[in-house]
């Protein structure tokens, strides 16, 4: 039987990178020497002192449902972090727990979008924005951001896209795929004009503790009360934590969308797992100083893969400031030949590095870019080293065919 879906079901597609990691992951199993850059995921094991805040968790019987939108010691840990790291003060009932970041966004755009509704993106923007903007039935309006300008948003750009339709603005910085940081005088900028245009912004955080050459992060919504009043800040434990698989994120904001986003939950997930809420828990109330080594860590992959991608001919690797990728631009290796054929895009360099030379990656398209490949800087360095001598060995014999 066929069956004729949603018209809603088929303005999606199943998330790319997850798919790229998920392949990866099989050919690995079934014995392939595969080096993965795809993943968008720490290679760190979640810290012991978490895993056992779990273990405890099951042990005492803390196993039922919780209260939908997340139990009331986890919104008190959450809301500590955004006092201590922000100076952001909010109430509990403006959190919102969810089974990871990507399930706040999915809740946000369902209770704010419609159809006609416009949201402005960042270009090169993460492959889940506009897939759920388009399933809410609003229309992504994208705004590129150059290489040159180290993907900063360019104010006059953003002005001159903003319409009476113009519900929200996303921002992802630390930015993936990009590595982008926004400065703090980039942020007032973009704040100002949300004021004027009366835009919610929508600040994906994730990566906020991911910033390296002590480039600073700053939560746009600490900038003023009346911007903290029209954000709503995501994050999640997933990356900061090395905690993936464990399905926790949240959403911070005014308290009647949040409301709205826990009513939407209630009828679908209920609440995000009892178990991982307590490692969250402790992940936020626990000490901190994992966290400094996965990045300090983090770092010393960064620098050693960009250095190595920026000494292969073809390939130009500005050095990202913060999250975990490395997003060089290839658009010189587009056009060349090799014995199965020619590179005409990001995707077939993707699928030539991964025949040829055991590397996984993923390819620009579907972050927005016809020129760039992303690489994640997450496996150890004799990997990375391991993996840029496939690298260049493989672009070599293509500038030599
Ligand atoms: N936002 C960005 C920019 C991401 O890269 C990711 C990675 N998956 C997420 C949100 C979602 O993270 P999670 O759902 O694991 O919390
Ligand atoms: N955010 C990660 C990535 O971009 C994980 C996969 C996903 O959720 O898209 O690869």
């Amino acid at each position: 039987m066929t069956m004729k879906l949603a018209t809603r079901a088929t303005r999606i597609a199943p998330s790319p990178t997850l798919n790229m990691a998920a392949s990866v992951k099989r050919m690995v199993a079934q014995g392939e020497k595969i080096i993965d850059f795809s993943a968008g995921e720490p290679a760190f094991e979640t810290p012991e002192f978490i895993r056992d805040a779990a273990i405890a968790a099951i042990r005492e019987g803390f196993t039922h449902y919780t209260p939908v939108t997340g139990i009331d010691e986890l919104k008190e840990a959450i809301l500590d972090k955004c006092l201590a790291d922000h100076g952001l003060r909010y109430e509990k009932s403006q959190v919102l727990v969810s089974c990871g970041a990507k399930h706040a966004l999915y809740n946000l755009a369902q209770v704010l979008l419609e159809e006609g509704d416009e949201v402005i993106l960042p270009t090169p923007y993460w492959v889940s924005y506009p897939d759920q903007i388009a399933l809410a039935g609003a229309r992504t309006v994208l705004l590129p951001t150059e290489e040159v300008h180290e993907y900063a948003i360019d104010p006059e750009a953003l002005e001159a896209r903003i319409t009476p339709r113009t519900k929200a603005i996303i921002l992802n910085s630390p930015g993936n795929p990009t590595g982008a940081v926004y400065s703090r005088r980039i942020l007032e900028e973009i704040a100002t004009l949300a004021l004027r245009y009366n835009l919610l912004i929508v600040s994906d955080e994730i990566y906020e503790r991911m910033v390296y050459d002590k480039r600073e992060h700053v939560s746009i919504a600490s900038l003023a009360p009346e911007v903290q009043a029209r954000t709503v800040l995501v994050n999640g434990v997933s990356k900061t934590y090395a905690m993936t698989g464990w399905r926790i994120g949240y959403a911070v904001g005014p308290t009647d969308l949040i409301a709205a986003m826990g009513h939407l939950q209630s009828q679908s997930t209920s609440n995000p797992t009892s178990i991982a809420q307590k490692a969250a828990v402790a992940a936020l109330r626990g000490d901190q100083s994992v966290v400094q080594e996965m990045v300090r860590a983090l770092d010393d992959r960064r620098q050693c893969m960009v250095k190595r991608l920026q000494a292969i001919p073809g390939v130009q690797c500005p050095v990202p400031g913060g999250a975990f990728y490395a997003f060089p631009n290839i658009s010189e290796l587009i056009g060349r030949r090799h014995a199965n054929g020619t590179i005409a895009n990001p995707s077939d360099l993707v699928a030539y590095l991964l025949s040829k030379a055991g590397i996984a990656c993923v390819p620009g398209e579907p972050f927005g870019s016809t020129s760039h490949i992303r690489l994640s800087y997450t496996p150890d360095v004799p990997c990375i080293e391991e993996g840029m001598d496939r690298f260049e060995a493989a672009v070599k014999a293509l500038m030599e065919a």
